[in-house]
């Protein structure tokens, strides 16, 4: 093996041990395929591959949420990206690994995409952590997303409207039904805002069966708001 080769197969055994142990990072190295990189996230390389994957994949509700046991409350779902195991990496670096650089990065592609689908809406809100979890994790990756896409979208208003008033078990994990049950009725307005004919944006960092964002949906529209949509980084199968 020249010397060539055995870089690469090192370069590959690195980033097999970099995905393996998917809860660390080593500074000065793209999380994603290991090259050295002076960028605090990813790579330029990654960064941009990421940009032209961008695949604003639309979701009707009548017809992709089967598992829903309620009337879809929202009007729109669109998802950012296909979940691919680098898509995947990243949720999992922004949720469980405090990559809150990670967080402004992907909304801030997600506002720069969607400028025109959310022109004329009047709120962005993102699905809410319970305040122990949120400590725990020292932040809102929902909301860091949320904060990012605002600044894309003229006249945007990031609110936080909603509050999550019971602990619950994390989605993943958990099946369907499960997933139906685990988020009833834990989601409640925060009389901050009046809703009555606004057009708001739901955020998530990813929809599976739609249980949390159509909750979330179901206590904006009682509130009076006109149209949701909701968006999120991708939509894992289930
Ligand atoms: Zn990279």
């Amino acid at each position: 093996m020249g010397t060539k080769g055995f870089l690469k197969s090192l370069k590959d055994i690195f980033t097999d041990v970099l995905y393996s142990i998917s809860d660390f990072i080593y500074p000065g190295f793209c999380p994603l395929c290991g090259d050295r990189t002076d960028l605090d996230l990813l790579c330029g390389s990654c960064a941009e591959n990421l940009v032209k994957e961008f695949s604003q994949l639309m979701f009707n509700k009548n017809r992709d949420f089967p598992n829903l046991d309620e009337n879809a409350y929202f009007d729109q779902c669109i998802c950012g990206w296909n979940y691919t195991e680098n898509v995947k990496r990243i949720i999992s670096l922004m949720k469980y690994n405090g990559q809150e650089n990670l967080c402004f990065f992907m909304g801030d592609i997600l506002g720069g995409y969607l400028k025109q689908v959310l022109s004329g809406f009047d709120f962005i809100v993102p699905v809410p952590l319970h305040p122990t979890r949120e400590r725990e994790r020292t932040y809102n990756q929902s909301r860091l997303i949320a904060s990012a896409i605002k600044k894309q979208v003229p006249g945007l208003k990031l609110s936080q409207i909603l509050i999550r008033k019971k602990y619950t078990k994390p989605q993943a994990g958990l099946d369907s039904k499960e997933r139906q049950g685990n988020v009833r009725d834990v989601f409640i307005f925060r009389k901050r805002e009046d809703l009555a004919g606004k057009k708001v944006v739901i955020v998530d960092d990813v929809i599976t069966t739609g249980a949390t964002i159509n909750n979330c949906a179901k206590v904006i529209k009682e509130n009076g708001a006109a149209h949701v949509c909701c968006i999120s980084i991708a939509r894992p199968l289930t």
